[in-house]
């Protein structure tokens, strides 16, 4: 981003031209000198400068401007750069003007006209002021900005998206007084939440998760119509088919709805992937896989959904939720599974405030000193308790079974014994959620006590297994009941190949009912929902697709 800025503005041609003139002369190196003939256009710069995350050291205001004089102008301009310095010029020495410059807008300097030669009477107060501001200054701001309310659902998803996508953003609460003037910069009140300001300093008033994708460089058209291998879902499994496919010489696309790394990206700490004895955040392992699949040019659309499929001849077609298509000889599906919603009083009006799928790792944070708790006995709400627990004033996991060790893995078990904050409630589950606004409280009904209790809640993190959400599929490809999708030896009746199969060879392992078309990863029926399995699974889809696109 560029130099801070020292803007000058006055309503005389020649006076604010000589002024530009002698800043230029001895500041145009380290600053940028703006120039404005009105207090109107003045405050136009400032708020493109605020938008751009740009900073101001010092505003230097005529005080005789029509329309608005220089007091108003400082007044205003304060609201979007309190830090600036400011100097109020006139023509010769007027005590209410600075009496009133001194009252109204704290004026660091008052400046008379013509002040020859510039080097006695200019630069020592520009200096000074310079001075001043480099001790309180703005900084500069080179990430995305989000402004948004707390507890308000769309801020969430933008914030959530960001996160998860690893785009680097800096969160502002609408009430917040650098988050208004954001607002006011742009033109726009609170109730135009989620503002999203870009580093260019687009601002973009409740965006789609497309739009913010774009403005975020993260790319949302394909680049050409026809691909060897499109895959469906960016989870581990998608990825390993994307670094397998491409370094492999296949033209790769992967498409993604939400945000690359999948469910494994939102795990805090991956502990039992072969090769990181320390573990890894899913977020760190979804970089490098991002990064690797890049490396290998794998092409990645973001926030595309697919809802269509089907075989025309040997070209495989897929139909995104906008109605666009896109085919490919072959189709790795890996659309994993999704959380299943939980059914509770309330819950589906809160989800976002406060209520929250997953874990959510952008409320840690937000949640230092409240009571959380956490629904669900598996590795996925283990680990959200060990991350929450760095935050929370208490984690309570509630569990529906009898103990956590039928459903989670030893070393995690012994972890969470291991923390005091940490307390595990079994045969409970959550039939209420309340709040005005945002999660105030939860209805408990223990089983092992008989009793329903009402907690205070703030937080609470819903872990409750996963459903495969393949409905989109239709009649596509054979699927069990649960909509997890047959591959290989599962979709062989007593030896018999599955109706309509064309192939005198059974399906490959991976393969669907429909040749060309694979699934890997937790969508596929009777897979085991492990990140390495996943990973490993995608890889293997690819050595599949080799040897079906070579028999065509
Ligand atoms: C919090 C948490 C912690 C976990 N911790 C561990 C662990 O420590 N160790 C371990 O081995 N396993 C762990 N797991 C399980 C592991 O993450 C999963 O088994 C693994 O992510 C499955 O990978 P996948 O690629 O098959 O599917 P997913 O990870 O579910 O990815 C599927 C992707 O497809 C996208 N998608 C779905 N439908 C569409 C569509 N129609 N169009 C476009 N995109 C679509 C989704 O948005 C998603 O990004 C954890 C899971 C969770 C939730």
């Amino acid at each position: 981003m560029g130099h801070p800025a020292i803007l000058t503005v006055d309503d005389d041609a020649s006076v604010s031209r000589a002024i530009a003139r002698d800043l230029r002369r001895r500041y145009g190196e380290a600053y940028r000198i703006i120039r404005a003939a009105s207090a109107a256009e003045a405050l136009e710069a400032l708020k493109e400068l605020k938008l751009r995350g740009g900073r101001v050291a010092v505003i230097l205001a005529d005080y005789r401007m029509p329309q608005m004089n220089g007091i108003e102008f400082l007044e205003q301009a304060m609201d979007l750069f309190p830090h600036a310095r400011r100097a109020l010029l006139t023509a010769y020495a007027d005590t209410d003007a600075a009496i009133q410059a001194i009252n109204v807008v704290d004026v660091d300097h008052y400046l008379l006209k013509p002040w020859d030669p510039p080097e006695e009477k200019l630069y020592p107060v520009i200096d000074a002021l310079l001075d001043a501001w480099q001790a309180t200054g703005d900084r500069e701001v080179t990430d995305i900005r989000v402004v948004g309310h707390r507890w308000s659902e769309p801020s969430y998803q933008i914030r959530d998206f960001l996160a998860r996508n690893l785009v680097p953003y800096k969160w502002l609460a609408a009430d917040d007084p650098e988050g208004r003037r954001l607002l006011e910069a742009a033109g726009v009140g609170p109730e135009s939440i989620p503002l999203v300001v870009t580093a260019d300093g687009r601002a973009m008033a409740q965006p789609t998760p497309s739009e913010v994708a774009e403005a975020a460089g993260l790319s949302t058209a394909p680049e050409r119509d026809f691909y060897d291998l499109i895959i469906v879902g960016g989870g581990p499994a998608g990825l390993g088919a994307a670094v397998y496919g491409a370094s492999e010489g296949l033209k790769t696309l992967l498409v993604e709805r939400q945000a690359v790394g999948g469910q494994a990206g939102q795990s805090s700490r991956i502990e039992n992937y072969l090769g990181f004895p320390d573990g890894i955040s899913g977020a760190q392992l979804t970089d490098r896989a991002r990064r690797q699949a890049g490396k290998f040019s794998a092409e990645v659309l973001n926030t595309r959904e697919v809802v269509g499929l089907r075989a025309d001849g040997s070209a495989r077609t897929l139909r995104f939720a906008d109605g666009g298509e896109i085919s490919a000889h072959s189709i790795v599906l890996a659309t994993g599974v999704a959380y299943r919603p939980l059914a509770a009083a309330g819950v589906a009006e809160l989800t976002g405030s406060g209520v929250y799928y997953g874990s959510a790792a952008t409320e840690g944070p937000s949640c230092a000193g409240s009571d959380v708790y956490i629904i669900g006995g598996a590795n996925s709400a283990g680990q959200a308790a060990l991350f929450f627990a760095r935050y929370a004033r208490s984690v309570t996991l509630l569990v529906r079974g009898d103990s956590l060790e039928a459903s989670m893995s030893y070393y995690l078990i012994q972890q969470l014994n291991k923390i005091d904050n940490v307390h595990v409630r079994t045969r409970c589950e959550v039939v209420g959620a309340q709040g005005n606004g945002h999660l105030q409280a939860i209805t408990i009904c223990d089983s092992k006590n008989n009793t329903v209790t009402s907690v205070e809640c703030g937080y609470l993190f819903v872990f409750i297994g996963a459903e495969p959400r393949t409905d989109w599929l239709g009649g596509a490809v054979a699927r069990d009941e649960k909509g997890f999708v047959y591959t290989g030896p599962d979709l062989l009746t007593n030896g018999t190949r599955p109706a309509g199969w064309d192939r005198d060879r059974d399906p490959f392992y991976l393969e669907c009912s429909v040749p060309g078309i694979f699934a890997a990863g937790d969508v596929r029926a009777n897979s085991v929902k492990r990140v390495a399995s996943a990973v490993g699974e995608g890889a293997m889809a690819v050595t599949l697709v080799h040897r079906y696109l070579e028999a065509q």
